[in-house]
């Protein structure tokens, strides 16, 4: 070839890439490349000055610039299988629904160093992942100690595996009490798939989950290459594993929300459980809901989906009433254990005392003693952490309000501090009122510390643990703190709803929730569903062990025994609840009955987020595709101020989600030119099905 020879024949290139918002950039851009790749390699391109990772996007361009005008791509990441069709398809589809561009959303769920690597170093990876691979071959499969399936169990197994089978399985929603052997079914589903030579993907709602899963599945499936991916790894551990499992080496892969996107060539069972747990919704960035993509993913690659709760969320309760998803159920605990007794005590029975409100009253301190007493274990449910939720002066009414936030600052009392949970704004707590000088400033409610420092004062003697965000925030800790539960060292554990998750304990034969009722007046419309979900998940720890679930019991304190909520938790009966909450939901137009998006601003000054919000409803009115939605006023969020931004929002809501899908896309390309009419608004950001209103 001389030197005169025309350049080489030009292949045309899509490549998303993330681009900046203010770019105005929304699709994959046209490149030009010698050689042509497969859609899904990635690739690195110049955009303006700087040099960018994207992936070689599937399809034609919607509006082809001339080659004159192209730029060519400055090299490929050689060595890496590109990325499956299904997984464009997956990311196009979240990257439209939640509205944001597809090359943001693609390039932000690829692990953060695999952006950076140079080829030489990708070769270097991929040798250590094959190493491993090879590792986890040898690990000697022992025999695994595999428990006889109950009934009910071996019945939804059957039909499971019907499903593996199907060309189009419909999702499955497990419907099974806590204890009931989910777990199990799970373990089982995914045998089934690995030993038809396919990977299998299990979504947990939180990290801490994870390592009790991983030993479960490792002790199951001893030679099985498995991942975890979640946010808690090393970037080097995130990509290692990211790769295994892109490479199908990895058969099993563990993970929190973002695991949702892994790309797995082999994909044969995404299982989600706890699917009702609102951290599978992401809250910021692209608000996407893993629950909601998994089953998208599942439809797409035609593989079984299996969602898992003792309390589904509603929505996916009301899909499968319709028929949309299959219903399986397991109704019973294994074992014959039964579910606690449920002891509603009624608040108003109790002797008034002037101005002293009681957590620890006298009859749930005896049922403590008794459990005391018997060496069982109670836990005690509170969600608020901290020492008290306010300090407050008698003499002037001064609060602990947060500077910042349309908020109080938390007592911590462990490090005499008061912090804002919200801005995290944090100062030591002051000698005496800052308002007044009133040297006698008093804590006023009850946190997790506090409601600690009480039981150990009311029952001398009792070995009292605490478990929430502020005990376990050094690595291990919480570790330690299960451990010393597990082994009986501990008599009474407090704390938030992070006790009330999945931690299989033994030995707790009484849990109480001392102040649940806040949630039954909330102005979300969600709070019921949470607060039932979370008293039946609290009421799932005690009683695992059949022996001691004839004695279990679980207290919850209120002062509305008569609640419908109340009732349907005293006979352990989700469905009743379920359909009175529907039901309410129907006659309201609330999700499922309606589909809703919220468009959500930050200002200097609630004004500025408003005029925003006014004038961003003002131009959806104009557009025919707003025909039939309603578009509520702006208000200010529930803590309107944090960190001295202001927070406004609007709600959208819609019959169909189509609809407010055509709205959300005709709509929102054009607030970029209102904000830039808007100089006190800081930032815009819509939530397409948002958890909490
Ligand atoms: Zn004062
Ligand atoms: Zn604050």
């Amino acid at each position: 070839m001389s030197d005169a020879s025309p350049m080489p024949a030009q292949a045309l290139l899509r490549v998303a890439v993330d681009a900046p918002q203010h770019s105005g950039i929304t699709g994959p851009l046209d490149y030009l490349s010698e050689q042509a790749l497969a859609p899904g390699s990635l690739v690195r391109v110049p955009l303006g000055r700087r040099e960018l990772m994207g992936i070689v996007w599937p399809g034609e361009s919607a509006d082809p610039t001339d080659p004159a005008l192209l730029r060519p791509i400055l090299g490929a990441l050689g060595g890496l299988p590109p990325l499956s069709p299904h997984w464009c398809q997956l990311l196009e589809f979240a990257a439209g629904y939640y509205q944001r561009t597809v090359g943001e959303l693609a390039l932000s769920v690829l692990p953060p160093q695999l952006r950076e690597l140079e080829g030489s170093q990708l070769q270097l990876r991929l040798k250590k992942v094959a190493k491993w691979a090879a590792e986890q071959a040898k690990v000697p499969a022992a025999e695994p100690s595999v428990p006889t399936l109950s009934p009910a169990q071996a019945e939804v197994l059957a039909q499971l595996d019907a499903l593996l089978l199907a060309p189009a399985p419909p999702p499955v929603l497990l419907y099974g009490v806590t204890g009931s052997g989910k777990t199990e079914v799970y373990l089982r589903a995914a045998e089934h798939a690995l030993k038809a030579g396919r990977q299998v993907l299990v979504l947990v709602p939180e990290i801490n989950l994870t390592p009790q899963l991983e030993a479960r599945f490792a002790e199951r499936f001893a030679g099985v290459a498995t991942v975890s991916l979640h946010s808690g790894l090393t970037p080097a551990q995130r990509l290692r594993n990211w790769l295994a499992a892109h490479l199908g080496e990895a058969k099993l892969v563990l993970g929190t929300r973002l695991a949702v996107f892994a790309s797995m060539p082999q994909l044969g069972l995404i299982v989600v459980d706890e699917e009702h747990d609102p951290s599978y919704k992401q809250q910021d960035g692209a608000r996407y809901s893993a629950r909601d993509l998994a089953v998208y993913r599942g439809h797409l690659e035609k593989v079984p989906v299996i969602l898992g709760s003792a309390t589904p969320s509603l929505e996916s309760w009301q899909r499968a009433n319709e028929g949309r998803y299959q219903r399986l159920a397991l109704p019973e605990r294994i074992g014959g254990g039964a579910m606690p007794r449920v002891r509603l005590f009624d608040m108003k029975t109790l002797p008034l005392t002037k101005g002293v409100t009681t957590a620890l009253t006298a009859p749930l301190l005896d049922a403590l003693r008794l459990r005391i007493a018997r060496g069982e274990q109670s836990l005690i449910f509170l969600n608020r952490r901290g020492y008290s939720p306010v300090l407050h002066c008698g003499e002037c009414q001064w609060k602990s309000e947060c500077p910042h936030c349309s908020a109080y600052r938390v007592f911590h009392k462990g490090d005499r501090t008061l912090r804002c949970h919200h801005c995290g704004f944090t100062e030591r707590v002051p000698h005496a009122c800052p308002s007044c000088g009133n040297l006698d400033i008093a804590p006023l409610g009850r946190g997790t510390e506090r409601l600690e420092e009480q039981l150990a004062e009311a029952l001398p003697g009792a070995r009292v643990a605490r478990i929430d965000a502020d005990s376990t925030k050094l690595k291990g800790e919480l570790e330690a703190q299960l451990n010393a539960v597990h082994a009986g060292e501990v008599d009474i554990l407090v704390g938030t709803q992070m006790i009330t998750k999945g931690h299989d304990f033994r030995r707790i034969t009484f849990v109480a929730a001392v102040n649940p009722d806040a949630a039954l007046f909330s102005s979300d419309f969600r709070a019921p569903e949470r607060l039932f979900a979370l008293l039946m998940q609290a009421g799932g720890r005690a009683g695992r062990d059949a022996e001691q679930a004839a004695r279990s019991e679980m207290w919850v304190q209120t002062w509305h025994p008569e609640h419908a909520l109340y009732k349907a938790l005293h006979k352990h009966d989700f469905e009743a609840f379920a359909a009175s909450q529907l039901a309410e939901r129907e006659s309201a137009g609330l999700p499922p009955y309606s589909h809703l998006a919220l468009l959500r601003a930050e200002a200097r000054t609630p004004e500025a987020a408003k005029a925003f919000l006014d004038a961003a409803a003002r131009w959806a009115q104009q557009l025919p595709e707003a025909q039939g939605l309603l578009i509520y006023p702006p208000v200010p969020m529930s803590v309107a101020r944090v960190a001295n931004v202001e927070r406004m929002q609007m709600l959208v809501e819609a019959g169909h989600r189509g609809a407010l899908q055509r709205l959300l896309w005709h709509w929102l390309p054009e607030l970029g030119a209102l904000k830039r009419e808007h100089k006190g608004l800081l930032r815009w950001a819509v939530d397409v099905d948002p958890l909490a209103i």
